[in-house]
């Protein structure tokens, strides 16, 4: 079902024949999304089929389309994975066997000019999915690539190489986080491809395990038919089924990304080897984690090195953008000790912590782990990047809030606030290092915030050590917004909170300053919403804390 598409160009003078996806969802047809990335040029394709191939009866085998990831100056990770039937009972996408899949990469949309090709194979063991790490090409420039396999050729993709070492050109990047399928589309997603961000980070809950269920099964935008996620099967097609989104293709498809996790890639607010459900015993959580680990490596374009092992994988590293950035992409979740102050029912989940909770400032627990701290202030110290994001999951600042059952005061134990021992080890080791233009990301709490991460927590006159983002989520409810803007007084480090609106963030950088736009999208139960900028901030060289532009 080759459809005439647009010429229009993407991913700086990318241009080909745009065709649609064909996914076996059993998902209404989207016509209406399709004729507007159509307009933005950003449709994804459907493979040709070869005469050979439809002969056979195979189906297109790239409905998941593809991806770009982890760019360095040289090179960087092409991903897809072959899934004929992307949900398919079994979690194998409708294939059994290996299967070799041709990739090329070439600098110009047409595919004319090939630098570089190549054979992969995609294996059953994992998911049939492809990661080819692709090295030997030009720095900060854009490429195009494209799979073949089972006569059947990928849509194509486009992706930018890291700018050369030492580069202080300017570049724009786009975060996101927080995107459930039952609770809506995926505008945010089509809007930011629509930018043409070099790089886009997924911040974590690109997936939710579980399915909306009961008396909230009443407020699903898009009902899934699949239930929560507890095996390789169900973790795979939970991704399949994400991947079969038109605007999130489109958004892989237009940039390279660089991905780490939330909880809601395994369950919510999971700590460690911990379920937040005490009856689980430990040894079954870690099977589930690590079917759940293995599906997002075998979804995301990472090198081998991040391959997990049974339920342990090396998400945490470093990215050099230049001279301009260094990007610094945690692991919240992995390592961490339990969250503190466990309720007398044993529920591990997170929830405000009473007065008598001591055990939050015992300074042996940690949010990161030893190892991933000493390697994140080792990072800090040998940083000479002009600009160091921290790219994480969770809301850095410390908040005080109120438990909306008894009232009382205190603080989130599932985010950093649960282990304010790590955050003051971290922005003392930013202090120490003199760490040039700190900036944190991140999401999870589904809304819109500013901050200044202050040297003394307790005293709101002390030194501005850091930034902070956070980027409301793509879909997912916010959060009691009323109850967080009436505590806001409370937290006069706080410059700005918005809890109503869904969106992503886009980000301008070059070597005097950082704009960051806080963009909403109109509606997330409109396919074809529109967007808009909430707020636009600047933080300039050498001077931490967020200005409203
Ligand atoms: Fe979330
Ligand atoms: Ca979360």
């Amino acid at each position: 079902m080759l459809r005439s598409g647009s010429l229009q160009s993407w991913c700086s003078g990318m241009s080909d024949l745009q065709k649609t996806p064909s996914a076996n969802t059993g998902a209404p047809p989207d016509h209406g999304r399709r004729r507007v990335l159509a307009g933005l040029g950003l449709l994804v394709a459907t493979p040709l089929l070869s005469p050979f191939a439809r002969a056979r009866g195979f189906d297109d085998p790239f409905t998941l389309g593809v991806a770009a990831g982890d760019p360095l100056a040289d090179g960087m990770v092409l991903w897809t994975r072959l899934a004929p039937q992307p949900l398919a009972a079994d979690g194998l996408g409708g294939l059994r066997e290996a299967v070799p899949v041709r990739w090329s990469v070439a600098t110009d949309p047409g595919m004319a000019q090939v630098v570089q090709r190549g054979v992969a194979t995609a294996h059953p063991r994992w998911g049939h999915s492809v990661h080819v790490e692709v090295s030997g090409l030009q720095p900060g420039r854009p490429y195009w690539y494209r799979f073949e396999a089972l006569g059947a050729q990928s849509p194509l993709g486009c992706a930018r190489t890291a700018p050369a070492p030492g580069s202080l050109a300017e570049a724009r990047f786009g975060f996101v986080s927080c995107s459930h399928w039952e609770q809506g589309y995926f505008s945010a997603y089509r809007h930011l491809a629509a930018e043409q961000p070099d790089l886009v980070f997924f911040l974590g809950d690109y997936i939710y395990e579980y399915s909306i269920k009961g008396e909230a099964a009443a407020q699903v935008v898009r009902p899934h038919g699949s239930g929560d996620c507890l095996d390789l099967a169900g973790y795979r097609n939970r991704y399949a089924l994400y991947r079969t989104d038109p605007d999130l293709q489109a958004l892989h498809a237009t940039a390279a990304c660089v991905a780490t996790w939330d909880d809601h890639e395994v369950q919510n607010d999971y700590a460690n080897r911990w379920s937040q459900d005490p009856k689980i015993p430990t040894a079954q959580f870690l099977r589930r984690r690590a079917a759940a680990y293995q599906a997002m490596y075998e979804h995301f374009p990472l090198r081998a090195q991040h391959r997990p092992r049974g339920a342990n994988m090396r998400l945490y590293r470093a990215l050099d953008y230049g001279a301009l950035a260094r990007f610094f992409v945690l692991d919240g979740r992995q390592y961490r000790n339990e969250q503190p102050c466990i309720l007398p029912n044993g529920w591990r989940g997170g929830h405000v912590s009473a007065a008598d909770c001591t055990d939050i400032d015992d300074p042996s627990r940690s949010m990161l782990g030893a190892a991933q701290e000493r390697w994140l202030h080792a990072g800090f110290a040998r940083s000479s990047a002009r600009w160091n994001v921290i790219a994480q999951d969770l809301l850095v600042a410390p908040l005080v809030q109120r438990d909306p059952k008894d009232g009382h005061l205190g603080h989130w134990t599932d985010g950093w606030d649960g282990y304010p021992a790590t955050r003051e080890r971290m922005l003392r080791a930013i202090a120490d290092s003199k760490l040039r233009n700190p900036v944190f990301w991140g999401g999870d709490i589904h809304s819109y915030w500013v901050t200044d991460l202050k040297a003394d927590a307790a005293d709101p006159q002390s030194q501005t050590l850091a930034t902070e983002f956070v980027g409301s989520s793509v879909t997912s409810n916010g959060p009691p917004s009323e109850a967080i803007v009436q505590m806001l007084p409370n937290n006069p480090h706080v410059r700005y909170f918005e809890g109503r609106q869904r969106g992503y963030v886009s980000v301008s950088l070059s070597q005097a300053r950082m704009e960051t736009r806080l963009q909403a999208i109109s509606e997330r139960s409109d396919r074809l919403a529109t967007v808009s900028t909430l707020k636009r901030f600047v933080v300039e060289d050498g001077r931490a804390g967020a200005v409203e532009a």
